[in-house]
């Protein structure tokens, strides 16, 4: 094993990249390996997300992850790295059962210091004129929150990784698994060549089922199918609406989630529309493409109502991945199974987190009880695992 690796990590989306850089952070003098089968970081589930961030969350778990994640973000930016980082906040519309429904998580979160402000109605219109309230009754309007470019987040890790030391090998599936004589993890299998290694971590998101399936292992994570579709707002009205003042410096219209779940997420010039469907059956497919039918039947008639912008708009293009969830309680998990390390199971909520739990997959692998996320606040490593969870439910969900 002599110049081999120390540890290997599988899949380099956000969560492999996260996890390496918080490792080579500990000890840049590791040889740290990392696997991909696609032709670059971030090409996968990363690259297909509306990279969206908030750090509205009833769970205390929940935005530790998320505020620790968004506070090295803008760390980043601030040092000049352009990562698309712009906090241009969350506006969620709501009716009046769910403003009820929604009033305990709020008030725990106001005692919390979350920064958020209640528009009422006619304070709501008056900030977006492009809006036909119907049945909406108040705005929640989440000021810690924004969009970020993950494919520069990915790039900014990659080169700071590679700056350490840190190996990649694009192009390279692993295929198996190898085990020491007491049966524990200790390497990697690409094909016919084995690659031994004393710590493998898997990060590899959706497919993190059928990754460790190939170590006849299980994972409490399903892929769910994602849709993301893109509308042209250089003109006329959804122009308007797009560069909605008044809401933030960039003079954008915040995410704004209407009261049936479907979103929009401001692109430069453009609208992306989504909608993470409850119904939505679990299911890796290979190829995944948006459906027409999907946005006709389940975006557009929730959205047109109050934003009648969109009448007669149709998507330029579309695209469609998965979520990684974790149906247990839609909360990320970061064990070790049998040796290896396993990181993943964010449901949804991969970017907005992944910096918080690549310092904890990091934290397991330095064997540390405790860690320090990005905004200085400390984080009990287990509250994570499979075993000793921790993770109080989340009850802001709408
Ligand atoms: C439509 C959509 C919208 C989303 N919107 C948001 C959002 O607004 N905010 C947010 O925070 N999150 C969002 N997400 C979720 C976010 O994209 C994910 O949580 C995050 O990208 C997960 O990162 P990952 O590294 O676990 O997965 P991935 O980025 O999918 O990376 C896993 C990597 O593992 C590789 N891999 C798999 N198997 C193997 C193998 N056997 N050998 C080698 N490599 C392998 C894959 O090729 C891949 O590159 C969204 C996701 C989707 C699909």
């Amino acid at each position: 094993m002599a110049g081999g690796p120390d540890a290997i990590i599988i899949g380099a989306g956000i969560l492999g990249l996260a996890t390496a850089y918080h490792i080579l952070q500990g000890n840049c003098a590791l040889n740290l390996l990392i696997l991909e089968r696609l032709k670059g970081p971030g090409r996968a589930n990363t690259a297909k997300s509306a990279a969206a961030y908030r750090d509205m969350f009833s769970s205390p778990v929940n935005r530790h992850l998320s505020r620790g994640s968004i506070a090295f973000y803008e760390e980043v930016q601030a040092q000049g790295v352009p990562i698309g980082l712009k906090r241009l906040g969350y506006l969620w519309l709501l009716t009046a059962a769910q403003r009820e429904r929604q009033r305990q998580p709020l008030n725990a979160m106001a005692r919390a210091g979350v920064k958020f402000a209640i528009l009422e109605l006619p304070e709501l219109t008056r900030r977006l004129p492009e809006l036909r309230p119907g049945d909406i009754s108040a705005g929640i309007w989440g000021r810690n929150c924004g969009i970020l470019n993950p494919n520069q987040l990915c790039g900014y890790y990659e080169r700071e990784i590679q700056s350490r030391g840190g190996r990649f090998e694009y192009g390279r599936e692993v295929t198996g698994f190898l085990r020491d004589p007491s049966g524990r993890i200790r390497g990697v299998r690409v094909g016919d060549h084995e690659i031994p290694a004393p710590t493998v971590i898997v990060a590899t998101g959706a497919w993190l089922g059928q990754t460790l399936a190939r170590a006849g292992l299980e994972a409490p994570v399903v892929p769910r199918k994602r849709q993301l579709f893109a509308i042209s707002a250089r003109e006329g009205p959804l122009r308007r609406l797009l560069e909605t003042p008044g809401f933030n410096d960039y003079n954008l219209l915040p995410f704004t989630i209407i009261p049936g779940g479907a979103y929009l997420r401001p692109a430069p010039a453009s609208f992306i529309l989504g909608f993470a469907n409850e119904d939505q059956p679990p299911g890796l497919e290979d190829q995944p493409v948006a459906e027409e039918d999907f946005f006709e039947n389940r975006i557009r008639p929730q959205i047109e109502p109050y934003f009648p912008a969109f009448q007669g708009r149709a998507p330029e293009y579309a695209w469609a991945g998965h979520y990684a969830d974790h149906l247990a309680d839609r909360t990320p998990l970061v064990d070790r199974l049998e040796g290896a390390i396993v990181v993943g199971g964010d449901s949804g909520s991969g970017i907005m987190k992944a910096d918080s739990l690549g310092r904890i997959a990091a934290a397991r692998f330095f064997g540390k009880d405790q860690v320090e996320l990005g905004d200085g606040e400390n984080f009990q490593v287990t509250a994570l695992g499979l075993r000793e969870r921790a993770v109080p439910q989340e009850d802001f969900v709408i």
